[in-house]
């Protein structure tokens, strides 16, 4: 049995295993450390349930944007902590405040990317900032379940892809809302897992927090920022990290990231948020390098949550055509590396072939760009690549 024809569609949200009556389906890690299914075939019954609920099976939905707008929260100083305006915590707070409760991604104690769930305004401060690695949600399906079934009001905040399964297994319970964002694609987990073990290598400290979007020179230089053990700080510049250089490179994102279903409003999420880019062309009385946050409200129940929040922040509104522009990845996927294959094949889960790869695959000299398209070419033609 499988559950999609080609697996380099899945997207690794894991509703597949945790739906599954039999236990039969595994999260494992593979290509890196990203999830994709594993069906034990003395379990499964081939019932399909599995395939029933996969957001990548089902028929993808058309939202018609009501209200497109450039929001700031007006705490200046917890704005500061989000990776845009505050949007999406403004929504928490709201949920939270009417006895409701939140799922989001924060970094659990060894600083992995996680969902989980809150019912408190302090908790959900560990939701806030872009974690830009993909997600574990293995553990929040239980918990997203449970408090839809105690009748709580929920609101999940997620990836499109993320919240395209939220919705496909529970988009019919009238308490849940979705937020998902404009989204460039999801790391590789087990890459970020060596670039924190690297960091704690060379500075010979261990790592107690990780910001990936610290905004001490402000929104649009944003750093990374890591705080130490022993109460120290260290600011990483996107340029000075391979891991960003990584991401600007394209190199390890998710396989379906490249090819993004959820792309064109193709969104199951009442609000879609983003890093209002280019706001400063458009708004330029909301542009204090602070941050400031794209809102996008495509359904009734959004814009009952967004109109809500609207007494206690700053908003503009735009026209949505300008989002689009500023926002390619509303409309199109990111471009598929052209040596990301070459990259995953010296690339072996361990630092010393993370560089090898980042060698061959980024940049350099002549020699190296010549060196790389004969490997490549090489590796194609007796099918290893
Ligand atoms: C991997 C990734 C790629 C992105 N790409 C773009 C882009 O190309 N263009 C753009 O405009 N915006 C992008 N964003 C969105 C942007 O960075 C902000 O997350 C968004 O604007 C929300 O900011 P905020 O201030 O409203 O939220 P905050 O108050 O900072 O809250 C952040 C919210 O994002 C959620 N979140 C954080 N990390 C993850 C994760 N790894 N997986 C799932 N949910 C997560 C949290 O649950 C939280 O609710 C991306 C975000 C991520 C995580």
């Amino acid at each position: 049995m499988k559950i999609l024809d080609n697996e380099k569609q899945c997207v690794g949200c894991g509703l597949c295993a945790w739906v599954c009556d039999k236990n039969a389906i595994t999260m494992r890690a593979a290509e890196g450390g990203f999830l994709y299914p594993q069906i034990d075939a003395e379990k499964c019954v081939s019932c399909q349930k599995c395939r029933s609920f996969c957001p990548v099976v089902k028929e993808r939905k058309k939202v018609e944007p009501q209200e497109c707008y450039a929001l700031n929260d007006n705490r200046d100083e917890r704005r500061r902590k989000s990776a845009s305006g505050g949007a999406a915590t403004l929504f928490f707070e709201e949920t939270i405040g009417r006895g409701g409760m939140v799922c989001g991604c924060r970094l659990d104690e060894n600083l992995q990317a996680v969902h989980d769930t809150a019912d408190s305004i302090e908790s959900i401060d560990l939701f806030r900032d872009s974690k830009y690695v993909q997600s574990d949600m293995s553990a929040a399906w239980g918990k997203i379940s449970s408090s839809l079934s105690n009748g709580k009001e929920l609101l999940v905040c997620g990836t499109p892809c993320q919240m395209a399964a939220v919705n496909s297994r529970f988009g019919k319970n009238d308490n849940l809302t979705t937020v998902d964002f404009v989204c460039s694609g999801v790391p590789d987990p087990q890459i970020f897992e060596i670039y924190k073990a690297d960091i704690e290598k060379e500075s010979g400290k261990k790592i107690k927090e990780f910001y990936f979007r610290d905004k001490t020179n402000g929104w649009k230089k944003s750093n990374i920022k890591v705080v130490f053990t022993d109460g120290t700080q260290q600011i990483i510049t996107r340029k000075d990290s391979y891991y960003f250089k990584l991401f600007g490179g394209n190199l390890y994102f998710r396989e379906c990231c490249y090819n993004c279903r959820f792309k064109k409003f193709n969104t199951y999420a009442d609000i879609t948020v983003g890093d209002y880019w280019g706001i400063e062309k458009i708004h330029p009385e909301l542009d204090d390098d602070s941050g400031c946050s794209l809102v996008i409200v495509n359904t009734d129940k959004g814009k009952a949550l967004a109109d809500s929040v609207k007494g206690r922040c700053k908003v503009a509104s735009t026209p949505l055509d300008f989002a689009v522009q500023t926002h390619p990845k509303l409309e199109k996927s990111i471009n598929r590396a052209k040596y990301r294959d070459l990259f995953f094949h010296i690339y072996k889960g361990d630092e010393k072939s993370l560089k090898k790869a980042m060698k061959l695959c980024m940049g350099g000299s002549v020699v190296r760009k010549i060196k790389r398209v004969l490997y490549s070419k090489a590796l194609s033609a007796i099918g290893k690549i």
